[in-house]
């Protein structure tokens, strides 16, 4: 849509064609229903795929300040929350609505139920063969994202067109996703969230960490520390190397400070307290039983009596807490995905296709996935405007 604005305000005469019963039904569902649409803190950092490098020219042209702008002018007055931006109506619907209604100030024809069955290069541009009619172009933009959250219409059917067209794919996961763990007692401890840090390793070694409210749940993880690790998760899990996660369920404290914590509460003030008695207030009352089985150690047991070296191992235990990773939640649930049309094929100032002239790409379908807090609506703006305004302009 953003695509289509930019190219028609350059007086392009542009046709949107979509599968779907509507246009945008994804953002609808952002943001929890109140579209997150981008974020004040940017950079590199937030950005990933083969090479995040490649966002850069993009953003040069189309950044933070012009998002805020646009929607600005189109009636989206800006709402912040530490950095995060949502529309003042808390509404992701408003997103939407403002921008259909530019798409019809500007002309733009939407054509909705539209199976695109083959989109074949002519000598003048683009003929786009589908159920209803036969669109004839001399520009083509492929913004159909990649595949997660299939509901709202991003399920891969127009890859094969975009092959057909010479174009290969970086290697497409799940991300932003929740994570399904091997271990059973999940199940007596969903419904926990927490402030808990986690780290994930592949093969052993560390790939990436966050810090959050982290929710637990009777298949595994899930909440936005989940979901920033998730897509290097999903591309081992991919590749069949071994993912762990490490929870740390107390990441305020140092684990000398627990271990001195946990001396504290069971030898010096356990008198008359049991094991589970001593641990309440320090960890959520499902966990207890957990951490102290994991550890040997009997819930019944008097606290006052237990050896330093059983709580020295318990603080370590409940300080990196491992757990198996075996699978995600899939494209079903997942915000985003990881992967897409590979960037080197791409040229990162017009976003045209280096194998085919006058064959654009935006958004999601290009190998750039963002960080959870506005990034990834960022890009699709970003490289829908860069894109629309190329192809216009060209
Ligand atoms: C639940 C949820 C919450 C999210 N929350 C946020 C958030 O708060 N902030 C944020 O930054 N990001 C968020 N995201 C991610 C963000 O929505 C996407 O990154 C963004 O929508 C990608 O935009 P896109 O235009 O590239 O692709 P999409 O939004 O997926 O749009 C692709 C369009 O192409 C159409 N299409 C696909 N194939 C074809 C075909 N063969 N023929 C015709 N049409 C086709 C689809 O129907 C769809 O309309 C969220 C995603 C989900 C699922």
């Amino acid at each position: 849509m953003v695509a289509a604005i930019s190219a028609a305000r350059r007086k392009a005469t542009v046709i949107l064609l979509e599968h779907t019963d509507r246009v945008g039904k994804k953002i609808l569902s952002t943001g929890n229903g109140k579209c997150n649409y981008t974020n004040k803190e940017q950079g590199l950092r937030y950005y990933r795929g083969e090479n995040p490098a490649f966002v850069l020219p993009v953003f040069e042209q189309f950044g933070f300040e012009e998002t805020i702008a646009f929607f600005k002018e189109l009636g989206i007055y800006p709402k912040e929350r530490n950095g995060y931006f949502y529309p003042a109506s808390e509404q992701a619907a408003a997103v939407l609505d403002v921008l259909r209604m530019e798409l019809e100030r500007l002309g733009v024809y939407i054509v909705t139920e539209c199976q695109i069955k083959e989109v074949k290069t002519t000598k003048k541009g683009f003929k786009i063969t589908t159920n209803q009619e036969n669109y004839y172009a001399d520009k083509c933009i492929f913004a159909c994202g990649l595949k997660a959250f299939p509901k709202s219409g991003s399920d891969g059917s127009a890859f094969s067109h975009i092959k057909a067209l010479g174009h290969t794919f970086a290697d497409i996961v799940p991300a932003l996703v929740q994570l399904k763990a091997k271990q059973t007692f999940f199940k007596a401890i969903a419904g926990i969230r927490s402030d808990i840090s986690v780290e994930l390793y592949v093969e052993g070694k560390m790939i990436s960490k966050d810090r959050g409210e982290v929710q637990l749940t009777e298949y595994g993880i899930s909440g936005i520390p989940t979901f920033q690790i998730s897509r290097y998760a999903a591309k081992a899990l991919k590749q069949k190397k071994t993912v762990k996660a490490v929870l740390d369920f107390v990441p305020y404290m140092s684990k000398e400070e627990l271990c001195q914590e946990l001396e504290k509460r069971f030898l010096q003030y356990g008198e008359g307290k049991t094991c589970e008695d001593a641990l309440v207030g320090l960890f959520q009352k499902k966990l207890i039983p957990l951490f102290l089985k994991e550890n040997q150690i009997s819930l019944k047991d008097k606290a006052e009596q237990l050896s330093k070296k059983k709580l020295h191992s318990l603080a370590a235990y409940c300080k990196a807490f491992s757990i198996d990773i075996i699978d995600t939640k899939g494209f079903e649930q997942a915000q985003v995905c990881a992967g897409g049309v590979k960037t080197e094929e791409l040229c990162s100032e017009t976003l045209e296709s280096q194998l085919v002239s006058g064959l654009y790409f935006a958004g999601e379908v290009i190998d750039i996935d963002g960080m959870c807090g506005g990034y990834n609506l960022q890009w699709a703006w970003s490289s829908g405007y860069v894109a629309g305004m190329h192809a216009a302009q060209d």
